[in-house]
């Protein structure tokens, strides 16, 4: 463990911790944001409120869009001059949100970063392959200063290049490799086809973040790579990735870093607190962030919370496998569709290489759905074949999601390949319209 006494704090000692940690941020960031003070006392609630951990109910939530409004450096707590670095998230409708960090919020990123990968079995010494992308993002360098910190040989090849990165990962022999799932099942295919043995290469482990992915992908990636595929969480709002991370001794259930951050489960209709174990909203609010403090911020991701002892030892309680974000659920003709669950549902299906690509679009007043998906390489390519491999497929979507769908059989290698974060759906209904 790369901070046992941290890690393996008891939960009385752990609370007492929040509790004290708590207290401190909401009142920093009463005192220094316009917006939270202002938003904290339409709510009726002050910072000396918070005589319990339960307190922090009544405490009014963050949402994405206060980023947005108070773009760019409105909810900062310090001035400008007092941040090393910004990050920015791509902002594909309107205005990026914009995160930033003191000298202290780095540090902190590094050590939380470190402590996931030595949770995910990464040791000092190992060389890590870092296929992140470096930039604005927040993964590439939140891999990067974490695997440096913890005593790794870092190589920040960043996303793209894929032929080059099979070669990086042979020559120089990466025990480590970061990416996210769906660029490292990229990476995996442009090694088979350049006579590469995948499972021959030195590679152990895999930890894999920043895309919602499936217990399917996760045995493929395994055994593709011959390597151990971990689970890693973060979202930029509240530090990066190494928000959460599964250990490698369970694989079942990510490590969420209790001592920086407090956990919620809520009921994404009601709003209302879930007992832990129920399935709902996963809430964060930060415990020692300094330049951008979140209370109470809705992440979207639907999970639950796990607090039964782990065998690795770890105290923290574990957030289970994100199935999708609240964001990305597709409603089709009324009916809730989740992306990761046709990946799930996909991957698994004999004869399919586990690409496919979900195209919404408009027929008439009705939603229409096309699900494009790829023959595994070994697989005959003749017509009839793909129609009746089709005609399965469909059938089989439709008994589980509910919803009738158009499936287009596409010959090995036709779909686009990730680089980065995959793009699973296409909506073309909004232009349509
Ligand atoms: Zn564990």
């Amino acid at each position: 463990m790369f901070d046992r006494t941290a890690e393996c704090l008891s939960r009385a000692e752990l609370a007492a911790l929040q509790l004290d940690r708590l207290k401190k941020t909401v009142a920093r960031a009463y005192a220094n944001v316009a917006h939270i003070r202002r938003k904290l006392d339409a709510a009726g609630v002050k910072p000396e409120h918070l005589t319990s951990l339960d307190a922090l109910e009544r405490f009014p939530f963050t949402l994405k869009s206060e980023l947005r409004d108070t773009y760019p450096f409105g909810m900062f707590t310090v001035p400008r001059e007092n941040l090393l670095r910004l990050h920015a998230s791509s902002g594909t409708t309107g205005r990026p949100t914009v995160v930033g960090y003191t000298r202290g919020d780095l540090d902190l990123w590094s050590d939380l970063m470190a402590r996931s990968l030595a949770c995910a079995g990464v040791r000092p010494g190992d060389v890590v392959h870092n296929a992140y992308g470096y930039g604005l993002f927040t993964g590439g360098l939140g891999a990067h200063y974490g695997a440096e910190r913890l005593g790794c040989t870092v190589v920040p090849v960043s996303g793209g290049g894929t032929e080059r990165q099979v070669m990086l990962l042979q020559d120089f022999g990466a025990d480590v490799l970061c990416s996210t799932p769906s660029y490292a099942l990229n990476i995996a295919e442009v090694g088979e086809t350049m006579g590469v043995d995948m499972r021959k290469l030195r590679l152990r482990c895999g930890v894999f973040g920043a895309e919602p992915w499936s217990e399917a992908m996760r045995r493929d990636l395994q055994t593709r790579f011959g390597i151990k595929a971990i689970d890693l969480y973060g979202l930029s709002e509240i530090v990066g990735p190494g928000v959460a991370c599964e250990c490698a001794e369970a694989q079942n259930g990510l490590h969420g870093w209790e001592d920086h951050f407090l956990f919620e489960i809520i009921d994404p209709k009601t709003l209302e607190r879930l007992p832990t174990g129920e399935p709902g909203e996963l809430v964060i609010t930060t415990l020692t962030k300094e330049a951008l403090p979140m209370i109470r911020y809705r992440t979207r991701d639907i999970t639950t919370l796990n607090d039964e002892p782990c065998v690795c030892g770890r105290t923290h309680r574990r957030i289970m496998r994100v199935t999708g974000r609240d964001d990305d659920m597709l409603i089709i003709r009324g009916i809730n569709v989740f992306p990761s669950q046709i990946e799930a549902f996909l991957v698994d299906f004999p004869g399919l290489a586990p690409h496919y690509q979900i195209v919404l679009t408009r027929e008439g007043p009705l939603d229409a759905m096309s699900v494009e998906v790829e023959l595994a390489a070994e697989a005959p390519s003749d017509e009839r074949f793909l129609a009746k491999k089709a005609d399965e497929i469909r059938h089989h979507l439709k008994s589980m999601i509910g919803v009738t769908c158009t499936v287009i059989v596409k010959r090995s290698g036709a779909l686009p390949r990730s680089q980065g974060k995959a793009v699973r759906v296409k909506d073309l209904r909004k232009t349509a319209g």
